[in-house]
């Protein structure tokens, strides 16, 4: 595997569903990366990242930033309230808007920074106690109440339950999306980005894939 192989695979993805690749980013999920895997994939031309937490992501990508053209980092992790102005000045966009607080946070922030990331609403669609996100049944009213504070929301993302079938949870989250009138879906990683491509995913989240095992101490 690595950076050529997963784009191949998402041109394949793509062609099958008889979808134009240029609809659908591949985030090159760098979390708990070692720095040398991050720096030979930006050698290697990619610009797009994903990272799940704001200290972490700090730590690394202003440095990059000044060293690359053209990089763009997006959060597809949780964020606490009391982050999101480290958040908005680091991110390009934010994956996990799941609750008014935070909401409100980063619309009143907006206005004070005069630019907001663009946003995607978490959906929890398996309904899991542990994980983030709104149920799918208050997502339509989250997303008017984010809509009503001028948030610029460009789509809902999801994380499915590892023990089930990931289609199904795709389906769900495309069709909150299209009742909803909205495009972007962040959804797939390196298991199943190739079923997330055929519901529609336009970000693809996809880490080990690419970089090899995560190393954890
Ligand atoms: C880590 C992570 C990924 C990437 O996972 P892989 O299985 O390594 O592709 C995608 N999305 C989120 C939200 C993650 O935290």
């Amino acid at each position: 595997m690595g950076l050529n192989d997963i784009r191949t695979r998402v041109e394949t993805a793509c062609k099958a569903a008889n979808r134009d690749p240029a609809e659908v980013k591949l985030i090159a999920v760098s979390k708990v990366q070692p720095l040398e895997r991050v720096e030979a994939v930006l050698e290697e031309g990619h610009r797009l990242f994903g990272e799940n937490r704001v200290q972490e992501a700090a730590g690394k990508w202003p440095d990059f930033r000044e060293r690359f053209e053209g990089v763009d980092v997006h959060l597809i992790g949780p964020l606490q309230s009391n982050k999101a102005r480290q958040a908005m000045d680091l991110f390009d966009a934010i994956h996990s808007v799941d609750r008014p607080k935070l909401a409100n946070a980063i619309a009143r922030l907006a206005q004070e920074m005069g630019q907001c990331p663009d946003l995607f609403i978490q959906v929890n669609t398996g309904e899991e106690d542990q994980k983030a996100g709104v149920l799918p049944k208050e997502a339509d009213a989250f997303i008017a109440e984010c809509r009503g504070l001028d948030l610029p929301v460009a789509g809902l993302m999801c994380i499915p339950p590892v023990e089930e079938t990931p289609s199904l949870h795709f389906a769900l989250l495309a069709k909150i999306a299209a009742r909803n009138g909205l495009t972007g879906l962040s959804m797939g990683m390196s298991a199943d980005f190739e079923e997330a491509i055929a519901l529609g995913a336009t970000h693809v989240r996809v880490g080990s894939a690419i970089f090899g095992e995560r190393v954890t101490t």
